[in-house]
């Protein structure tokens, strides 16, 4: 991580592009936690790279003064997996939506999670596609009654926490857009994580599917004596239906992609950097 001597504030960090997210959409407290994590660890925004696809988190680079990147939809963990690998000084986050992470996307999962690409994945899950108008999405609740679903969602939605922790994630957390601090917080660990910190956060789209009273009162923190070092012990909680938990689930220590593909470049005695051979392609 590269750092200033003077944090900047949390103003400072915001472009002068104007959000134009609904007012009290959720994905207002992810940006607002996401720039606190920035100013708190006082990263210089000039080594910050934030990579999206498509939905209405996608828009959150535009938000941002540091480098961005708006991709194509699903798209965002090879983008941010080529942008570590390319310059890994950088400090790389990934953000998306539900839709966008699960769906189209979910191919790309596991690849990241098992190389343990070092960047920080944060999807904003709103249980809907708020950008095309509210049809479900891989995480709406079973039978879901919405203006495109009348009749009911007929497919059980997946478990997001479950599904990273069974394909061997090293950094799993839970957060919500309605508890900033908290957030902000587990934004700062999972980019202090060296290694694939998966942070999925509810995130209610107001417009389509207002799930702020639901998860308010349906929330809680991880039990004190939970050991995230515990793989089984956080499978269970993630899979428990009747609370969801906010906190990290379980984290470990494990070499990250980019310091992996180091080694075998040195084994294979290459005598080129990783960011040579990019510029010999360029030429
Ligand atoms: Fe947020 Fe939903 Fe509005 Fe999109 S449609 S900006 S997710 S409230
Ligand atoms: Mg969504």
């Amino acid at each position: 991580m590269i750092t200033l001597d003077q944090p900047l504030t949390v103003k400072e960090l915001k472009s002068d592009v104007k959000p134009i997210w609904c007012p009290g959409c959720g994905d207002y407290g992810v940006m607002n936690s996401t720039l606190k994590a920035i100013a708190d660890l006082q990263l210089d925004p000039a080594y910050v790279v934030i990579a999206s696809g498509i939905g209405c988190s996608g828009r959150f680079p535009a938000f941002v003064s540091s480098y961005g990147f708006h991709g194509v939809h699903g798209r965002v963990l090879p983008l941010a997996t080529g942008i570590k690998l390319a310059n890994p000084e950088l400090t790389v986050l990934a953000v998306g939506g539900d839709g966008d992470a699960f769906s189209i996307g979910a191919g790309h999962l596991p690849h990241a999670v098992r190389r343990n690409v070092d960047i920080t994945y944060i999807v904003m899950d709103n249980e809907i596609y708020g950008l095309t108008k509210g049809q479900p999405s891989p995480t709406s609740p079973f039978g879901m009654e919405k203006k495109v679903s009348p009749y009911g969602t007929v497919d059980a939605p997946i478990n997001p926490i479950a599904m990273v922790l069974a394909y061997g994630g090293t950094f799993v957390a839970r957060g919500f857009s309605s508890k900033p601090q908290e957030l902000a917080e587990l934004i700062k660990r999972g980019i202090q994580h060296a290694g694939f910190a998966f942070i999925q956060v509810i995130s209610p789209c107001v417009t389509f599917n207002d799930t702020y009273a639901f998860y308010k009162a349906g929330t809680a923190p991880l039990p004190p004596d939970h050991d995230p070092s515990d793989r089984m012990a956080a499978m269970r909680l993630a899979m428990q239906t009747d609370v969801h938990y906010l906190g990290v689930f379980y984290e470990e220590v494990r070499p990250p992609h980019h310091a992996q593909v180091q080694r075998i470049q040195q084994k294979a005695g290459a005598d080129f950097s990783l960011a040579e051979v990019i510029e010999r392609f360029r030429r």
